[in-house]
């Protein structure tokens, strides 16, 4: 096969970001270290790309939800830095686990008998304190299933952390009390908003994903954290419109007057979904090139009247700061950035 020729969408990750965003969130854990949750390919950016730039950066510590994600992150880093958050399912999960060297977060006492049962060995535990979404209640840490565990890190996960919400000191009473009658090797309460409620959220181990990449959950990381990720999307064609002209599905916008127009490969299949559509706009330097008619699988039409200039072939910005993309959107920065398609370069 021929070498590919050049894409029409590429993003750029700006690595030196991504290390600075790691290196501000493990100073922020204070005593503590942070980990990285490189689930969901690496919060859409790739786990090829960002697993290596948090490696290097210092991180030993890396979260992913499902199974099927760990081979690649594998490719990276020992078996020993990754747990996998979802825990056993099924004994084929377990048999897994203890062949990859990979450590489940056990997250019931069905997991723990799972675990138990396929020879058992290190394991993380998660706890229960409020979000009622995975883990085993505080009361259950008694039962002999997960007496029996041989547990690295004890977690919680935190509800509202972005939030000024009483949530947080309660979550944090209640872990407090059931570590009393854990024992782990470690203890881990923050994500990335938990790391910003302060050193009595952190413990041992912290675990950011959305800050990492660029995601700002709460006003005390401004400043602090860098996008990472900066897609482009490339002009398939230049077009007149006459007035009277309509552009794309449904005809949503007409034009009143003749406009020269640029239809772009970029789409809601590449996880510009339809309501970064109305109102928005793509960017050419600091001309703003708005949004006309609707967002469709493959093409968005906008108009140039602000960049005369442009060519085919020639580069449009996606605005990504995450925090203003959400605003905009009423996409959460989580979204946004999980949303990337797997056509960008
Ligand atoms: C996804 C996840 C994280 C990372 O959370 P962010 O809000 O992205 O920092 C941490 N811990 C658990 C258990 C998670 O599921």
């Amino acid at each position: 096969m021929p070498d590919l020729p050049p894409p029409t969408l590429r993003v750029r990750i700006d690595k030196a970001a991504l290390t600075a965003n790691w290196r501000a969130l493990d100073a922020m854990s204070g005593q503590a270290k942070a980990g990285a949750a490189v689930k969901a390919d690496g919060y859409g950016l790739g786990v090829d790309r960002v697993v290596p730039v948090l490696r290097d950066a210092g991180a030993e510590d890396f979260f992913v939800a499902h199974w099927c994600e760990a081979l690649a992150v594998l490719a990276h880093i020992p078996a020993s830095q990754l747990s996998v958050l979802h825990g056993p399912l099924s004994a084929e999960d377990a048999r897994f686990a203890r062949a990859t060297g990979v450590r489940p977060v056990i997250n019931s006492l069905h997991q723990a008998r799972l675990w138990l049962e396929s020879g058992g060995g290190l394991c993380d535990l998660m706890v229960d304190t409020g979000i009622n979404r995975l883990g085993i209640s505080p009361h259950e840490a008694s039962d002999p299933l997960i007496t029996r565990l041989e547990i690295d890190t004890l977690m919680s996960h935190l509800a509202s952390a972005d939030e000024d919400s009483p949530m947080n000191a309660r979550q944090l009473a209640a872990f407090r009390q059931v570590l009393q009658n854990v024992p782990a090797r470690r203890l881990s309460l923050a994500n990335s908003a938990g790391i910003a409620l302060g050193s009595d959220y952190a413990f041992d181990l912290t675990r950011p994903g959305l800050a990492l990449y660029g995601g700002v959950p709460r006003s005390e990381l401004d400043g602090a954290i860098a996008q990472v990720a900066y897609p482009q999307a490339a002009i398939l064609q230049l077009r007149n419109l006459s007035a009277g002209d309509s552009v794309g599905y449904n005809a949503m916008f007409t034009a009143s007057r003749p406009m020269r127009v640029a239809v772009v490969s970029l789409g809601y299949a590449d996880g510009f979904l339809r309501c970064r559509g109305p109102g928005a706009a793509l960017l050419h330097g600091e001309s703003k090139l708005p949004i006309l008619g609707r967002v469709s699988m493959d093409m968005i039409v906008v108009d140039c009247a602000n960049a005369p200039e442009l060519r085919e072939g020639d580069w449009l910005d996606v605005a990504q700061h995450l925090p203003d993309a959400a605003r905009e959107s009423g996409l959460s920065q989580y979204e946004l950035l999980t949303l990337t398609g797997r056509r960008f370069r």
